[in-house]
């Protein structure tokens, strides 16, 4: 179901969607922009896998089981919801629609193919991608987590290469070599799309 923001006005919120692979420092720019721009709320995406050691229900994810999470599909209760790594993980449309219609601002931390999706979804979006400074430190320092089993770094692996290839997909790539920079740089572009939605 298409549901191309009709439901936003010029008192409506906006939304937003960074992706970028892991290891980039996301996470810590995603933090800085919270205090930074007024009424930004993160989305909670709901999953099936299980929480990981100091997870938290409703802060990290939302953890349902497999028939909980059927049910919100069967209900069309996602905005979009993707396999990745054998789990469903989705994010609920009650993290955006009432919260965009209530004037309020929403970010979703979401991978490349649940970006194309929410893109579809809500073609009025601003995605933002994150990209490492230089692509082989980014993938050398993912291939050198020595805490973790081959095939998961195998997979981090490739999946990282998959995402750097879909960068072009975002309205804009930032490149996080100073963090600063990078938030900066962020932090201008959500403004400004903020502030034209108002005008
Ligand atoms: P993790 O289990 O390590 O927290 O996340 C695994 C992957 O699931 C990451 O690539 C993350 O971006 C992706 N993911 C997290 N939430 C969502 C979501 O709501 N929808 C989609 N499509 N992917 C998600």
């Amino acid at each position: 179901m298409l549901r191309s923001l009709d439901f936003m006005s010029k008192t409506s919120g906006r939304l937003f969607v960074i992706s970028g692979p892991s290891g980039v420092g996301k996470g810590t720019v995603i933090l800085r922009l919270l205090d930074l721009v007024p009424d930004l709320a993160i989305s909670v995406s709901a999953t099936t896998r299980p929480p990981r050691e100091l997870e938290i229900e409703g802060r990290h994810y939302h953890f349902l089981t497999d028939e909980q999470f059927n049910q919100m599909v069967e209900r069309d209760e996602f905005s979009e919801w993707c396999w990745v790594h054998s789990k469903r993980y989705g994010t609920p449309r009650y993290e955006i629609e009432p919260r965009i219609e209530n004037g309020h601002h929403v970010l979703v931390e979401i991978d490349v193919q649940g970006a194309e999706k929410l893109r579809k979804e809500y073609p009025d979006l601003l995605s933002i991608f994150i990209a490492p400074p230089s692509e082989e430190v980014l993938l050398d320092r993912l291939s050198n987590r020595k805490t973790e089993p081959k095939d998961v770094i195998d997979s981090r692996l490739s999946h990282a290469r998959h995402e750097l290839s879909q960068k072009h997909l975002y309205t804009h790539v930032v490149v996080n070599d100073t963090l600063d920079d990078c938030v900066q740089e962020v932090n201008a572009l959500i403004c400004n799309f903020i502030t034209e939605g108002e005008s």
